[in-house]
């Protein structure tokens, strides 16, 4: 199938972009890599009037390596991560996890602002920067804002952005030297979407550890009995095994069947052994 008609306008600037937005009454969309909105319009399962394309904003595409955090903009390209093309604030884990997403083709146009806007339930990025503590700015004429990554989606393809704004940058705090992660995505065969997936951060210098599942029937979970594991560092296998199952029991609105609770079990207590091995 084809898009229906649309039109179609490239801003020179972000300041442009969201005045073109705020003006479209909710008509148009923003594109930026287009790998997953102008699927949904061939599919006809979007129809915006205008595209608002935002893939050139020199705005979206700066990396700031600041002292404590790297600041990324919404533009930045899952391949210039997995390439380390930007500043790693990750020590490893987010080139690796670029480098699990999707296919080459895709990951050289996808970019991170369109993986957070979208919020595919089964995606990368809103577990990965959830579980490193990440914050999104957002930007509209009103002005900007600050949201954890964390809390950000709020449902299945839904988020916190209201219609006006624009996803500007991802800041993403520096792990320590001493920092460990693990990371584990289960998916049929590579480059296809998470059946599971489960990242763990422990940074102890920070005092931070967080493990965070994604491809969770909804917004990633931040497991906290297996965080608080995690900054016991303690590596039994069945004490971490009976914490995440304790954190998917106070889940029961995601409604895993026994199968997804099984690879949720087994994603996250791999990734709990990568850390504290
Ligand atoms: C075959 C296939 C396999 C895939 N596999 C995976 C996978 O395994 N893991 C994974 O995480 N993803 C996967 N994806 C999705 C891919 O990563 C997309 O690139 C990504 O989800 C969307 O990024 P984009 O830049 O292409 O956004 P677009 O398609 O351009 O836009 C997506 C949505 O976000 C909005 N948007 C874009 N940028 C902004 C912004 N800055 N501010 C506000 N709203 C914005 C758009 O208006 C649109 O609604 C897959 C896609 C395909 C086609």
């Amino acid at each position: 199938m084809k898009a229906p008609a649309f039109d179609y306008v490239r801003p020179q600037s972000l300041g442009e972009a969201m005045a073109l937005l705020a003006k479209s009454s909710g008509e148009a969309r923003l594109l930026a890599g287009g790998q997953s909105l102008l699927a949904l319009m061939n599919l006809r399962i979007a129809a915006p009037a205008l595209l608002i394309d935002i893939a050139r904003l020199p705005e979206l595409a700066a990396a700031v390596d600041g002292v404590d955090r790297v600041i990324l903009g919404a533009g930045i390209t899952h391949a210039m991560i997995e390439d380390t093309r930007v500043p790693d604030p990750s020590r490893g884990l987010m080139p690796r996890a670029a480098a699990s997403l999707a296919y080459r083709a895709i990951r050289n146009r996808g970019t991170i602002g369109g993986s957070l806007a979208l919020a595919d339930p089964a995606a990368e990025w809103p577990a990965v920067f959830a579980a490193l503590d990440g914050e999104i700015t957002v930007a509209s004429p009103r002005g900007r804002r600050s949201l954890n990554c964390a809390g950000f989606s709020t449902g299945i393809y839904e988020t916190q952005l209201a219609e006006d704004e624009i996803l500007e940058n991802v800041r993403i705090p520096k792990l320590s030297p001493g920092a460990r992660w693990g990371y584990v995505k289960l998916a049929r065969k590579s480059g296809e979407f998470a059946n599971a997936l489960a990242v763990a951060v422990a940074d102890p210098a920070r005092r931070f550890c967080r493990i965070v599942l994604g491809a969770a029937n909804g917004p990633p979970i931040v497991l906290a009995a297996a965080s608080q594991v995690l900054a016991e560092g303690r590596s039994d296998p069945d004490r971490l095994r009976g914490a995440v199952a304790a954190d998917l029991d106070r889940a029961a609105d995601r409604h895993f069947d026994d199968f997804q609770r099984h690879l949720n079990i087994v994603a996250a207590a791999r990734a709990l052994q990568q850390v504290t091995a």
